[in-house]
């Protein structure tokens, strides 16, 4: 993999903060956009934007075309069975709100719970929330361990007959933890429950197949896999979306619709209403296009050996605390410098030129049972280099000589 050669595709990595390099290691946020999406966005906008699935005029019908090539283009992606499984969704967010009202208003009752785990994002644990308010039942916790692992021991007595649906972190966000999501779906079949997957940090670092997975539902979000934000994808079972209601009711979500009575739209655009994001659709599509010709599998083996790169020389700084420490794990580093803050240490970097986010990471529940603020991430992209964390680990030395 030719990195330098890659880095060229990103404008925004030449760019200068407080006189120095950009070092941007804040991917596990949002990624940067190579050119081939930013020209995608610009081409859609200057040449045929229109809205879809509606006018009869060429515009509207380039539009729509490019609209269905991007959801087929994500579909061979994940690799679903049908092109009309994946919906377009404002993000992974939005993904989990959808299934948690359509699946709540379809299946829940009084006494039924979902099973999430300890590590989730704050997105997927809040819609579960509301929604069993709403219907009496309870959210349950797959606890992790210190090291931020699933005590997966623990699971079969948690699938009990009351959970009707387990929804899991593929990748943890705050501890980098890659979970052992097909043991999760397996034992959750066997007892006829499905599975969401949350994949907005294991999309762009690891190849998903949801066949293979098996996993029921499936959502991440353009914007962490080098494409535009406000665009999504939920990628759900054919026989799941057939069965739930509806979500939002508006435009191009139905069949007929008279004061007396509204038919619904066929898969998928019943959980599709009001106008899409158009444009966000044509970049997600460029987006998968071009990490799929770098390759999903040159991309994993990078980043790995950086990962392992990056946490041998971390752990080899004196009074740095490593947050998280599964040995299987992607993207993400998380870490503390003795006990100080680690915005103290956030900024301090930021001083140097280097992105890292500091927080709690929409994981609060995770730093409550660490016992800890927070924390510092640096989280990765096939296009940081070993130069760069070689300046990160130089600048984390800098900033612990001015915090002790
Ligand atoms: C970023 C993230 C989300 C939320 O994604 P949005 O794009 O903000 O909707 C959910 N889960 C995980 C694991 C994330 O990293």
């Amino acid at each position: 993999m030719d990195i330098e050669a890659i880095r060229k595709d990103f404008p925004i990595l030449d760019t200068k903060v407080y006189g120095k390099r950009l070092v941007y290691l804040d991917n596990g946020a949002t990624t940067q956009k190579p050119t081939a999406v930013l020209e995608a966005l610009d081409h859609y906008y200057k040449t045929y934007n229109s809205n879809v699935h509606r006018g009869v005029h060429l515009l509207s019908q380039q539009a729509t075309d490019a609209f269905e090539a991007a959801r087929t283009k994500v579909a061979a992606f994940i690799n679903a069975k049908h092109t009309y499984e994946v919906i377009f969704t404002k993000g992974t967010t939005d993904g989990i709100n959808l299934i948690a009202s359509c699946f709540g208003r379809g299946f829940l009752k009084a006494g039924d719970s979902i099973l999430i785990s300890a590590m989730e994002h704050h997105s997927n644990i809040v819609p579960w929330q509301m929604i069993c308010e709403e219907k009496g039942a309870t959210v349950k916790v797959i606890p992790m361990n210190e090291d931020g692992v699933l005590q997966m021991d623990q699971l079969p007595a948690l699938l009990d007959d009351t959970v009707k649906l387990v929804a899991c972190t593929y990748v943890s966000n705050s501890l980098g933890t890659v979970n052992p999501v097909r043991e999760i779906i397996k034992q959750a079949h066997s007892k006829g429950i499905p599975v969401l997957l949350d994949g907005a940090q294991a999309v762009q670092h690891i190849p998903v197949d949801v066949q293979e997975l098996d996993v029921d539902f499936l959502v991440f979000s353009s914007h962490k896999l080098y494409g535009p934000t406000g665009v999504g994808i939920l990628y759900g079972k054919e026989e799941w979306l057939n069965k739930l209601p509806p979500y939002q009711g508006g435009g191009d979500m139905i069949k007929t619709v008279t004061f007396a009575k509204t038919t619904y739209n066929d898969l998928p655009f019943k959980f599709e209403a009001g106008t899409p994001d158009m444009s966000g659709a044509v970049g997600l599509a460029a987006a998968i296009d071009y990490v799929t010709a770098i390759g999903l599998d040159n991309i994993q083996k990078e980043e790995q050996a950086l990962l392992a790169y990056a946490l041998e020389q971390l752990t080899a700084i004196e009074g740095l605390r490593l947050v998280g420490k599964s040995p299987e794990r992607s993207g993400v580093i998380s870490f503390l410098y003795k006990n100080t803050h680690p915005f103290d240490v956030g900024e301090l970097l930021d001083k140097q030129g280097i992105a890292v986010r500091t927080g709690h990471h929409c994981c609060q529940p995770v730093m409550d049972f660490l016992g800890i603020p927070g924390t510092a991430r640096a989280s990765f992209a096939f296009y940081n280099t070993k130069e760069e964390v070689d300046i990160l680990v130089a600048a984390l030395k800098k900033a612990a000589a001015m915090l002790d």
